[in-house]
């Protein structure tokens, strides 16, 4: 089972290798990797840091416990019709993105991300509609 925040599951499926350090990378890949592979992965939805904080790079400012990113987790949460505490499986949150979700709602739901501006988040929003799922991470 992982522990993740509300947008982190939109993270998940924009996630093309690309992270804070060697360390999260190889942390987010796993991950992403797992619920590609098994999507019946369980998940736990939680409230702030996740299986994805976790590794973090403490050298890097943090921004984990940042109000605006717990505004993101609310936002994501409440599109999705999901809630903290539930607990599901990864192609819930698929099939939740699938009737909830369009590419054009990364640009309210995530104003602020430094990394929206590579498109990634749409193109994989766009890929779980058209039932493409996860991309492999090579
Ligand atoms: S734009 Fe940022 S916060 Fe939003 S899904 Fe992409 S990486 Fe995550």
């Amino acid at each position: 089972m992982f522990q993740l925040r509300g947008h982190h599951l939109l993270c998940l499926v924009g996630y093309r290798g690309m992270g804070y350090s060697n360390e999260y990378v190889s942390n987010m890949t796993h991950v992403h990797q797992t619920l590609r592979s098994y999507p019946d992965t369980p998940l736990l939805l939680v409230s702030g840091p996740d299986d994805l904080c976790a590794k973090f790079p403490p050298s890097q400012p943090r921004h984990c416990e940042d109000d605006h990113i717990f505004q993101r987790d609310t936002a994501v949460l409440e599109q999705l019709h999901l809630r903290i505490g539930q607990q599901i499986p990864w192609r819930t949150v698929e099939d939740r993105i699938r009737h909830h979700v369009v590419p054009h709602d990364i640009h309210s739901l995530c104003s602020t991300c430094f990394w929206r501006a590579y498109g990634v988040c749409e193109e994989g929003i766009q890929d779980i509609r058209t039932g493409r799922g996860l991309r492999h991470i090579p």
